[in-house]
This record gives structure tokens, C-alpha cells and sequence, in this order.
């Protein structure tokens, strides 16, 4: 029977998507090298799902797991998250971006072309619009990375591309996640990022859990409705659900096609803490200090190409992605 390899399958999306595809009836073998993660992340998804996985604990840059991988196992398509994602280690540490994000891409897509296995879906990030003069962004924007992590999001991107010219048989989906957040609706996977928290969500949750003391607003000068900055905000469940809808259209559309991932509209950083206030019953301190080098006033998604073209539509609203953020972080203060 053939499977589905999630690459990155232990991290915070990549549990959720192997959730989504084991109740599909769809079988899973995760690659992950737990740089990012924990195996707890797939006990919980088997609990979920009540059905079983197949774990491999191997890095993508290390050819002989891939090509035993793909020798064992009836792949039929290949969801690909696994890489490195933290903007300010990217500008530290740019070569190991470079090396785990398009080495590692290289060497899975060598592997899947030994396999003949031609069906990829890419996590690419809205990250790679850089900060655009309009909004809400549409596909055809410029592209304009302005740190390491998302020119490792576009090279491969372009890379991705210059396959598909090469070899039109091959069917590749570019997904351009707006900013995902919320956890599985049971409260047994979530976002489980190490040390503190760089986003605005885990960080809110660890602040109402009383780990983290305040939310820092990072600026409230910008010229937005309250002066926080604005974020298209995704749950993690909608956003996973995009990627059956993007495997179902490659069937029927054997391309290469970029779509956005969000939900179309903007929340400001203050509207966010209200609505975490609300879900989770606490009161979040805030203390405004300057703005993060490098952050947008506002980003969000124009998602029509992607509820048009892959039929799928983000169902959960804010409330819902703050209530299911907090019943993670409630039931794992410290995470798995
Ligand atoms: P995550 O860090 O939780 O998951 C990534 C997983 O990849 C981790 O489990 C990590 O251990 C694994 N990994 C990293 N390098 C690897 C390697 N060389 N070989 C094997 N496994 C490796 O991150 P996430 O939030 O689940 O993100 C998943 C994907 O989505 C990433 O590619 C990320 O760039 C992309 N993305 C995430 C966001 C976001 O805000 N979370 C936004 C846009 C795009
Ligand atoms: N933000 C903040 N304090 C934090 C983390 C984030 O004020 O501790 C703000 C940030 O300036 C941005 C929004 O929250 O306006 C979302 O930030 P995040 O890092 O989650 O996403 P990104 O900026 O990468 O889209």
C-alpha cells in the first residue's frame, strides 16, 4: 500500500499534518532528526488517532537513510517539512540554514528522483514577500527575503522551479504559510519551541501559564489601528487541512503551483492578547519597548488563489486558535 513521508513529522506542524492524514486513512513514515523535537510528539499523534506510524530517526542531508527509506516503503508522495525555521538563528548561524534547508531539500529531491517518486508539497513561508509596500498579498508579489531563513525559503522555491521545467512530470505544491498557530483540539500536540519563545503565541501562552512574567510588545508606534503590528494568524488544523487539498489538486494537476496559506485577515498584537485573555480566563501583563529590527507593520494573505484552485478555506477564527493554544499549554506548562 503506498504511504505518505512527512519529513519534519515530530515538529509542531508536521504532527499535526500526520494526524490529518492517518484519520484520512492515508499511511505515514515520518523523517525527522528530532533537532527540533521530541518523539512524544508522534506517541501523542498514535494516541489521537488510536492507529500507528512509522518513525525514522534520520537527518534529510544523510543519503543512505533516504534511499533506504524509499527502498522500503511505497512512497507515493512526499510532505515537506523538515528544516529550520528561527529568523534570528538563521542571521547568526546562516550556513547551517543553508545546509539542513536547501542541502537537506537537494537531497531528498535526489532521493525521491532514484524512487520515482515525483509528488512534493513544500512548506515555504510568507517570509519570502519580504515587507511589501501593499496588502493583502497575492502570489505574484515580488519576492524579497530580507533574512537567511526565508533566501533558504526562496532557493528553494527556485530550485523546486527549475525542477519542474527540467522535468514537467514532476507535481510540486509551495505552500506560503502565513503565521500558524493553536494546537490540535484533544491538547496533545502543540508548539513545543525550545528555550524562550520568539513568537508572539507561545510566548502569550507562557506568560498566562506563569512561566514568562510579561508579553514584551515589540512597538506600539506603527501606523496600524492600535499601533501594534498586524499578522495574518492561522491554525495549525486549517493549515495542515490546506495540504490534503494541495495533494489532491497535484492528482488532478500534475504542475508546479504556489499557493498562500492564511486566513485573509490581519490582528493587531493587542487584539491578539485580548482574545488570549479571553480564552484562557488570565491577565497577560504587557510592556511596549522598541520595535524588532526587521518586523513589518502589517502582512496578510490575499488566500483566494488558494480557495479557489485547492477548494479550501481556513475555518477557525481567533477565538478558536487562542482557546486550543491555551488547552496545550495548560495541560504541558513545560511542554511534552
Ligand atoms: P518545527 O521546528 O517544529 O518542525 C520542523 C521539524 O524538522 C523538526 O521536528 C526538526 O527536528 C526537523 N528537522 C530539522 N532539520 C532537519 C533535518 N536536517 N533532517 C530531518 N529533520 C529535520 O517547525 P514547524 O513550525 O513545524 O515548521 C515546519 C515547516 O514549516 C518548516 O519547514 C518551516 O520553515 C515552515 N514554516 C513554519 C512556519 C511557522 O511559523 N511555524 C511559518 C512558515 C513556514
Ligand atoms: N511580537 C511581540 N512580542 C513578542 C513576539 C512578537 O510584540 O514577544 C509581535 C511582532 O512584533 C509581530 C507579531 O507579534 O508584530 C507577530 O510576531 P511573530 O514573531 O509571532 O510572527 P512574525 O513577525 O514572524 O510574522
Amino acid at each position: 500500500m503506498s504511504k505518505v513521508l512527512v519529513t519534519g513529522g515530530a515538529g509542531y506542524i508536521g504532527s499535526h499534518m500526520c494526524v490529518e492524514l492517518l484519520q484520512a486513512g492515508t499511511d505515514v513514515v515520518v523523517l525527522d532528526n528530532l533537532s527540533n523535537s521530541c518523539a512524544k510528539s508522534l506517541e501523542a499523534v498514535q494516541r489521537i488517532t488510536q492507529k500507528k506510524l512509522n518513525f525514522i530517526e534520520g537527518d534529510l542531508r544523510d543519503k543512505s537513510t533516504l534511499a533506504k527509506l524509499f527502498e522500503h516503503n511505497d512512497i507515493s508522495a512526499v510532505l515537506h517539512f523538515g528544516g529550520l525555521k528561527a529568523v534570528g538563528e538563521s542571521v547568526n548561524n546562516p550556513l547551517s540554514y543553508y545546509d539542513n534547508n536547501v542541502n537537506g531539500t537537494l537531497c531528498l529531491i535526489e532521493a525521491m528522483t532514484n524512487a520515482d517518486v515525483k509528488t512534493i508539497v513544500f512548506s515555504s513561508t510568507a517570509t519570502v514577500y519580504g515587507v511589501p509596500d501593499t496588502m493583502p498579498i497575492t502570489e505574484d508579489f515580488p519576492t524579497n527575503p530580507i533574512n537567511p531563513y526565508g533566501q533558504t525559503k526562496l532557493t528553494i522555491e527556485h530550485m523546486l522551479r527549475d525542477l519542474h521545467n527540467s522535468d514537467p512530470g514532476w507535481s510540486i505544491s509551495m505552500l506560503r504559510y502565513f503565521n500558524p498557530v493553536g494546537a490540535h483540539p484533544s491538547g496533545e500536540i502543540g508548539e513545543n519551541p525550545n528555550g524562550i519563545p520568539n513568537n508572539l503565541m507561545p510566548y502569550l501562552s507562557q506568560v498566562a501559564v506563569g512561566v514568562l512574567p510579561r508579553l514584551q510588545v515589540f512597538g506600539d508606534d506603527y501606523p496600524t489601528h492600535d499601533g501594534t503590528g498586524i499578522r495574518d494568524y492561522i491554525h495549525v488544523v486549517d493549515l495542515v487541512r490546506g495540504h490534503l487539498n494541495a495533494l489532491e489538486f497535484l492528482q488532478d494537476n500534475p504542475v508546479l503551483a504556489i499557493h498562500n496559506l492564511g486566513t485573509g485577515t490581519g490582528h493587531s498584537v493587542y487584539e491578539v492578547v485580548e482574545a488570549f485573555e479571553q480564552a484562557s480566563g488570565k491577565t497577560i501583563p504587557c510592556e511596549v519597548i522598541e520595535r524588532r529590527a526587521g518586523d513589518a507593520a502589517e502582512s496578510f494573505a490575499d488566500p483566494t488563489k488558494a480557495n479557489e484552485e485547492l477548494n479550501w478555506r481556513a475555518e477557525y477564527d481567533l477565538h478558536r486558535m487562542c482557546v486550543d493554544s491555551w488547552r496545550w499549554q495548560e495541560m504541558h506548562p513545560r511542554g511534552y
